[in-house]
């Protein structure tokens, strides 16, 4: 599987009756504004990052429709009790400067006895690391318009041709996957832990996932630190 991880943010939300006709169409049964914590995770945008990529605006708009319905996970485990949150919408919306683009997804969870420590450890801070997956059907070359899924060009991301810096838009939505909260280590580097191959071009060390064939892979992870705020109804 093709993933994607990009690192996003946990923003404060606002819960009004749409929000929670939102909720509720993702429910079993009907839920008070009383019974739910929501929160909104600043995803990705279209802004090149720092390996070089961009998502493109109209794959944003895409994952904003594909990610409704996908669950929030505790440190990528997929147990009943590791989804702890759902995505019941999301958004394209104007980020900070001039034609940045961001997807917001809006998140709840249920207020539980099994869910009051995850609230907690979110509201406290310690859950304020967070990466989103997805998959992309077209990674395309900004230099030679190469979709390097198909075709490996020789242009390295980051580097310049005849003035131009290479990167790579990341185009059209294959699949998406979950979002996944994790805790921050302690003694953790500031910054980010990041691997990603296109097979022709070697990988950092250590950058393979695990279980995956080398040079097969478009994966990548990227995690960065979380702004974290709380919300509370
Ligand atoms: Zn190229």
């Amino acid at each position: 599987m093709d993933q994607i991880l990009k690192s996003a943010r946990l923003e404060k939300a606002e819960l009004d009756e749409g929000e929670l006709a939102l909720i509720n169409a993702q429910t079993l049964r009907p839920l008070s504004a009383e019974e739910v914590f929501t929160f909104r995770l600043a995803a990705c945008d279209n802004q090149i990052d720092r390996d070089f990529e961009r998502f493109t605006e109209a794959t944003l708009e895409e994952l904003a429709e594909q990610f409704v319905g996908r669950p929030v996970l505790r440190d990528h485990k997929w147990s009943a009790d590791a989804q702890t949150a759902r995505v019941y919408a999301g958004s394209v919306e104007p980020g900070e400067g001039e034609g940045v683009r961001r997807l917001v997804l809006r998140c709840y969870m249920v207020r539980s006895d099994q869910a009051a420590s995850t609230i907690a450890a979110i509201e406290g801070g310690i859950l304020r690391e967070c990466s989103v997956g997805l998959s992309v059907r077209r990674v395309v070359c900004s230099i030679c318009g190469a979709n390097q899924r198909e075709t490996l060009c020789q242009h390295f991301p980051g580097r310049e041709y005849d003035g131009q810096m290479c990167h790579m838009d990341l185009d059209g939505v294959e699949d998406t996957y979950e979002v996944s909260m994790v805790a921050v280590p302690a003694q953790r580097e500031a910054g980010t832990i990041k691997s990603k191959r296109y097979g022709g071009q070697e990988p950092p060390p250590n950058s393979d996932p695990p279980g995956e064939e080398p040079g097969k892979n478009e994966a990548w992870r990227d995690e960065a630190l979380l702004e974290l705020e709380k919300s509370r109804f």
